[in-house]
């Protein structure tokens, strides 16, 4: 006989997750009591800290290069070898396997804060998108893979999938280990890069979810809550432009500009000078840019709406409006003549229609580089008035 639910069922809390739970908890609490402990009794030395830091790098990396771009966005593609790296030392974060953490990361970008899709949804709270998301059974974090058909083929995924609990095991226990029989520092070396760097792995990744949708500057859209940040880009090697990143999840970069500090991009871009590393995926700049113009445009809008503005500021912000629309349908037909041209060069050509096709190249490039510059112009126009609107 089936059970009619009462309020009080539907109103209470799921099930807490208790191995998560203890894990979460327990490890803090020992890297803290330890730490200090440790430092007062005897004192740690720059080798542990070292360690500490090499670990939780090839940790993080391994996530972000690995979990993130790699299997859940297909960013690039990587050979064998990388895979194997990037599987072994991200299951080292203690953050799931690679199948349920890809699946888990995919269903966020498809329902970006949505409460009931999203699993760790920004407006259900920093504390829940940062960890309570995963204290208790939720039905969004129910495993569903059928949005990870593809990896279901990695068969490095799958074997990670199958021995997952002991390979994190046996990679957090390595490092410790072996430094412990180097340097004869057991106890310290299972605190610092044992506990304390599993917390720190953690929580830089958790602040992704967290952080990262709440703290920060939204230049490309504003459609959802992510944001970039450069002080979270630092300690995430380099995920804090996230708002970028939800923008145009498929570029192996998140940190699209040059200054911007994405050790992520860098390492997956030196891997593939020596062939781990292949098709890597970029967002054309002039995308970018119309994403930034867009984005100014919105803004000059929202910012007209609360004001009393003249008719011609008004009129000038549809004019450069329509300059866009003219731009983008300008940069569609010179894209579309580059990929007929790329296809005439690869089905070979006679070394007279070589050269005419060569010239063509050129005339194309400096339109495309043409119709970025002046994107890039109207981009500067925009975000001048922006400002000048904001102080008048
Ligand atoms: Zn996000
Ligand atoms: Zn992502």
């Amino acid at each position: 006989m089936s059970e009619t639910p009462s309020i009080t069922n539907k109103a209470s809390k799921p099930g807490i997750v208790w191995p998560t739970f203890l894990m979460l908890t327990i490890t803090p609490a020992v890297s803290l009591v330890g730490i200090v402990w440790y430092q007062l009794a005897v004192g740690f030395e720059w080798h542990h800290w070292v360690t500490f830091a090499v670990v939780a790098a090839l940790n993080g990396i391994s996530i972000t290069a690995g979990y993130h771009r790699l299997w859940a966005h297909n960013a690039y593609k990587a050979r064998a070898p990388m895979r194997l790296f990037l599987a072994l030392f991200g299951a080292a974060a203690f953050q799931n396997s690679i199948l349920v953490w890809a699946s888990q990361h995919r269903r966020h970008h498809r329902h970006v804060d949505c409460e009931e899709k999203d699993p760790y949804s920004a407006r259900k709270g920093l504390w829940y998108s940062h960890i309570g998301w995963m204290l208790r059974h939720y039905p969004t974090n129910d495993d569903d893979f059928s949005n990870v058909n593809d990896l279901q083929r990695d068969k490095i995924v799958m074997w990670q999938h199958r021995h997952y609990y002991s390979i994190a095991l046996i990679m957090n226990i390595l490092p410790p280990l072996f430094m412990g029989a180097i340097t004869g520092d057991y106890i310290a070396h299972f605190l610092a890069c044992g506990f304390l760097r599993l917390v720190y792995s953690h929580h830089t990744t958790f602040f992704i979810n967290s952080l990262a949708h709440y703290w920060g500057r939204q230049p490309y859209t504003r459609e959802n809550s992510a944001r970039d940040n450069d002080l979270l880009a630092f300690f995430t090697y380099g995920e804090g432009y996230h708002n970028y990143h939800h923008l145009f999840q498929n570029d192996y970069r998140n940190g699209v500009r040059w200054w911007q500090f994405d050790p992520t991009k860098w390492l997956i871009s030196v891997c593939s000078w020596v062939g781990l590393s292949y098709d890597l995926r970029r967002t054309p700049r002039f995308k970018i840019c119309e994403a930034m113009v867009h984005q100014q445009l919105s803004s000059a809008r929202q910012k007209m709406a609360g004001q009393r503005v003249s008719d011609k500021l008004r009129s000038y912000i549809e004019q450069e409006a329509s300059q866009l629309a003219t731009l983008l349908q300008e940069w569609r037909a010179t894209r579309e003549q580059w990929f007929v041209h790329n296809r005439d060069r690869l089905m070979g050509a006679s070394a007279e229609l070589h050269h005419s096709l060569e010239l063509e190249r050129k005339a194309l490039r400096s339109k495309i580089k043409e119709l970025e510059f002046s994107l890039q112009q109207q981009y500067q126009r925009l975000r001048t008035f922006n400002l000048t609107l904001a102080t008048a």
